[in-house]
């Protein structure tokens, strides 16, 4: 909100205009937005010249000024909300429309043209709100910059174009939301292309459907540029993001788009058209076989099965004769709206997601509700999609037991590939539990190998015995016909993992492999024994090359580890810490550790003993105390544990880090 702030000896008519705004000298002079004293403007200002031209009327209540984007102001009475804010310009302005009161800037993404006066809007105490997914690059832009990677650049995307200095951050515009302003109802709608966390606000003004686009279009037929559509190398990466988000837009309906540069243009049907077909038409050009996410469709792998096998993992849904669903997996709508997103994620936050494929399931395979999400395992290439069903669809989650903490925790591991979101769980089953959903029958059992936290998971679906796999095992895809397996060892993986896997799904004869990548295939249990053959010698390469007997501890580097991994406290604050422990040996083992922590932090017991019985696990905890008083500039630190095992010193063999909140 808005502070009234008293003038102190502007000239007459900025003095009136600031004190109708309430916008301050102290501001003014600290932005050097005071259009007469450009040339007076200090080198260190964000801001050092002044748009020409003044505010056009759109609507009674809509109105824009060029300035180094389109500034939108969405009038109600005296009061006002901007789209983006340019050099913030328009604050000189509002009062010529009766506007006293600016509540709230919202950006549309991050770039430097659409908020560089942002530092005017802060200093006058007008909230700012940012996309959920480029919040870093506001308020942890100056991180950004000391780790943006110039020499040895394969990530080519125009990030760049990020602000040069922090930005404080009033609130979050999460997609899918609503942002709810006076009269206005504005969707927040994802629409990645021209930068990977962009989105659209699309709702009524006027009695007119308008969408704010940001800058995924110019004008019908028409982008600002290209350059901001290639993030990798060489790719047409942000090329499939704008076809898929145009797409998209143009399905909302929209009569009016109001783009961050060019004019406001009505109809956009056409233009949004036009323009896809050109994107479309380049790539086809330039990539032939490039297939674009858009173009993604499911298809039936039995009449009550579903398989959607070109988003990044595959995703089933069995489809009840209610029109209820099952999901096992959901994530991203494609490798590249997956792989892409992971590159640009920042280290506190969750990757992107849009919503994909549930279009297409109502229209052509009858589905009504998606009630139900099991993940095969806890991957978030997997399950990237499960907060949105559960935010937006009202699905409930189920999950094998020993992803439950991982999923609402995921701050306390440090595992490959964990969604940094938690996911509320609403059941959870054992090795060997069976339960029945709709007309159908479902047993789940562990399936370790790929990562600990798997399940296999067996459903007998229009009379094929069908076995969700998850990542344990692919068709080579090569003339062999065999499978392959992989190996991660981040992902917890002990010497019988894969072999335990591999038998259970024996064990139980499936005639459909439904794997969590590519399509279903019929199986064949030579096949399988093969795995299993080739599992049971890898088995024997870790006892061979490792050089501890008790191979696991050369296998599982999280043998010794702190809980939460990344540990969440305040300042002044006392936490707690555990130290948790797996031993692999055949006799009890007995760990004593202690903790390294930054100066003037203090852990409690100064030295924690341990007896884990023999292949059996124990923890311990700390109470960790963090000086009321530690530095701002250090949110994240690094903690070890110096560990001593049967005598043995090991050292500082267990990490984790800790992040710091400030109330401020
Ligand atoms: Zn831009
Ligand atoms: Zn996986
Ligand atoms: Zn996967």
């Amino acid at each position: 909100m808005r502070r009234h702030k008293t003038s102190r000896g502007l000239g007459v008519t900025r003095r009136d205009f600031f004190k109708n705004a309430g916008v301050g000298l102290v501001a003014a002079e600290l932005t050097g937005a005071s259009p007469g004293a450009a040339a007076a403007v200090p080198a260190t200002a964000s801001v050092r010249f002044t748009p020409q031209g003044g505010l056009t009327q759109i609507s009674p209540n809509l109105y824009v000024l060029r300035d180094t984007c389109n500034v939108y102001v969405l009038k109600d009475g005296n009061r006002a909300v901007l789209i983006d804010f340019g050099s913030g310009h328009v604050l000189n302005l509002l009062g010529q429309i009766g506007v006293t009161r600016v509540e709230a800037i919202l950006h549309t993404h991050h770039h430097r043209d659409q908020g560089q006066g942002d530092a005017r809007a802060v200093a006058e105490r007008i909230p700012i709100l940012v996309p959920q997914h480029e919040r870093y690059l506001f308020e942890d832009a100056e991180n950004f910059w000391r780790n943006r990677r110039v020499f040895e650049l394969y990530y080519v995307k125009n990030d760049f174009f990020t602000m040069t200095h922090d930005v404080p951050v009033a609130g979050i515009l999460r997609d899918y939301d609503t942002y709810r302003w006076g009269p206005n109802e504005l969707l927040i709608y994802p629409t990645p292309g021209h930068t990977l966390g962009s989105i659209s606000l699309i709702g009524a003004v006027d009695g007119k459907k308008v969408a704010f686009t940001g800058d995924l279009i110019h004008s019908p037929g028409k982008v600002v540029n290209l350059y901001e559509l290639q993030y990798n190398y060489g790719s047409t990466d942000g090329v499939d993001y704008a076809i898929y988000s145009l797409t998209k837009v143009r399905e909302q309906g929209p009569e009016l788009v109001c783009p961050s540069h060019g004019e406001a243009f009505s109809s956009p049907e056409a233009g949004i058209t036009d323009l896809i077909q050109k994107l479309r038409g380049w790539v086809a050009l330039y990539d032939p076989s490039a297939t674009l996410t858009v173009d993604n469709k499911p298809y039936a792998v039995t009449p009550h099965l579903i398989a959607s096998y070109q988003t990044t993992s595959s995703s089933y849904a069995i489809i009840s004769d209610s029109g209820k669903a099952l999901f096992v997996d959901y994530g991203a709508a494609s490798n590249n709206f997956c792989t892409t997103y992971i590159t640009a994620t920042s280290v506190h936050d969750r990757m992107g997601f849009v919503e994909h494929t549930l279009d297409e399931l109502r229209a052509r395979h009858g589905l009504k509700s998606v009630d139900v999400a099991m993940p095969s395992h806890m991957h978030d290439d997997h399950l990237n999609g499960f907060p949105h069903l559960a935010r937006h669809h009202g699905t409930k989650v189920w999950c094998y037991e020993n992803m439950v903490d991982v999923l609402q925790n995921p701050h306390g591991y440090n595992l490959g590939c964990i969604l940094g979101e938690p996911i509320k769980i609403d059941r959870s089953f054992r090795h060997g539990d069976t339960f029945k959903w709709e007309e159908f029958e479902f047993q789940v059992f562990h399936s370790p190998g790929h990562t600990e936290y798997q399940m296999v998971l067996f459903s007998t679906i229009d009379g094929a015995r069908v076995a969700f796999t998850g990542d344990a095992f692919f068709p080579r895809g090569d003339a062999s016909g065999t499978l392959r397996h992989n190996l991660i060892f981040r992902n917890w993986v002990e010497n019988d993992s894969h072999v335990k896997s591999i038998r259970t799904i024996l064990e139980h004869e499936p005639n459909v492999v439904a794997p969590g990548h590519g399509k279903p295939f019929l199986s064949n249990r030579a096949d399988l024994e093969g795995l299993k053959g080739r599992l049971e010698n890898q088995q024997k390469y870790f006892f061979d090359a490792i050089a501890d007997p008790d191979c696991n501890f050369g296998l599982n580097p999280s043998w010794v580890r702190l809980y939460p991994y990344q540990l969440q406290a305040k300042a002044g604050s006392t936490a707690a810490l555990e130290l948790r422990v797996r031993n692999y040996r055949s006799n009890p083992m007995r760990i004593e550790a202690g903790l390294v922590l930054p100066p003037g932090w203090k852990a409690s017991p100064d030295v924690l003993e341990l007896t884990v019985s023999p292949r059996g696990d124990a923890s311990g905890g700390f109470s960790v105390a963090i000086p009321e008083n530690w530095d701002k500039a250090k949110p994240r630190v690094a903690i070890a544990a110096d560990v001593r095992a049967d005598g043995q010193y090991l050292g500082q063999i267990a990490e984790g880090v800790a992040d710091v909140r400030f109330s401020s």
